[in-house]
């Protein structure tokens, strides 16, 4: 462990109002959910923050329900949860789908849907399938709440409009009409960042997603239009490989990318059927 311990404060409240009331009075305070991703950064000595809001112990961020015709998944909610919740299974396979292949079992019984929206990285597996479901982020202050529609959520790499005064609450998806599909591709299954992933929905106004081929997740917009205006899937291909920009990283190459990208979307079309 790189980073020393005994120079890090943890405040553990026990309601969501004192919990507000310290990341507004006390803080800069960071948020801790499962801290699968904050321990990482403990373990490597590049830990920015000393001080912490331990959310664990908010029951009222695990809940997952349905409220008029919108799922709400607290953010608090972990892949095992999301796995065993008979509504995710119901209204959004391919939540389940994408929490199947989170990390490990470890992983998912402790990584949260929250912290995998506001860690932000552009290949959390979550991040497509909230985008294709046009999902709406909960952000709540001690004075407020608000709603910010997924594709409004992120303004950069790791960079959100979440304020330093507000946590996450919940997702809230709105029913999702059309066959929803989900597949990640990486080294292996288990255990690996994704090289590319896609969350996709045939419906009336077909709906891609990808990860990991920018700095944020994005929506296929000009590929969607393409296939809801009659166009063939090869003809949708090549819109596809115009509209992403990927990047050669340590995980991958910018062509391998696009090929995948396109791969995938091919793979869709033809199991949807
Ligand atoms: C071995 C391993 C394997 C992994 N595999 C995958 C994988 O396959 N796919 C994948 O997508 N990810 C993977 N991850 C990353 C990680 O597990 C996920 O991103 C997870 O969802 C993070 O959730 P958490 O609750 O642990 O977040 P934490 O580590 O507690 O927090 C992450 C970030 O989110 C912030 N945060 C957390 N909750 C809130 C909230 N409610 N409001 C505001 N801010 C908040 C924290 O301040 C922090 O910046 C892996 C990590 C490890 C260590």
């Amino acid at each position: 462990m790189r980073t020393a311990v005994s120079r890090l404060e943890l405040r553990a409240p026990r309601t969501m109002r004192d919990a507000l009331r310290m990341l507004r009075d006390d803080g800069p305070l960071t948020p801790l959910a499962g801290a699968t991703d904050l321990y990482v950064a403990l373990n490597f000595g590049t830990l920015q923050s000393a001080k912490f809001l331990d959310l664990w112990g908010l029951d009222p961020l695990r809940r997952i329900t349905v409220r008029g015709d919108v799922l709400s998944v607290g953010a608090l909610a972990t892949y095992t949860a999301i796995i065993r919740s008979r509504l995710v299974r119901r209204r959004l396979p391919m939540l389940v789908r994408a929490a199947r292949e989170v990390g490990g079992l470890q992983i998912q019984n402790r990584g949260t849907l929250g912290g995998n929206v506001a860690n932000g990285s552009p290949a959390g597996d979550t991040l497509p399938v909230l985008a294709a479901a046009d999902a709406v982020v909960v952000l709540r202050s001690l004075d407020s709440e608000r709603r910010v529609p997924f594709d409004q959520f992120y303004t950069g790499y790791r960079q959100s409009v979440r304020r330093d005064d507000e946590l996450i609450v919940a997702l809230e998806v709105p029913p999702v009409e059309g066959a929803q599909w989900f597949r990640k591709v990486g080294t292996r299954a288990a255990q690996a960042i994704s090289k590319v992933v896609m969350a996709a929905v045939r419906g009336p106004e077909p709906r891609l997603a990808l990860g990991s081929v920018a700095p944020t997740v994005v929506r296929l917009v000009r590929t969607e239009r393409a296939l809801a205006s009659g166009a063939d899937v090869d003809a949708a291909a090549r819109t596809l490989r115009e509209e992403i920009s990927p990047i050669d990283d340590m995980r991958s190459t910018a062509d391998y990318r696009r090929d995948v990208a396109v791969n995938l979307l091919r793979r869709f079309w033809e199991e949807t059927g």
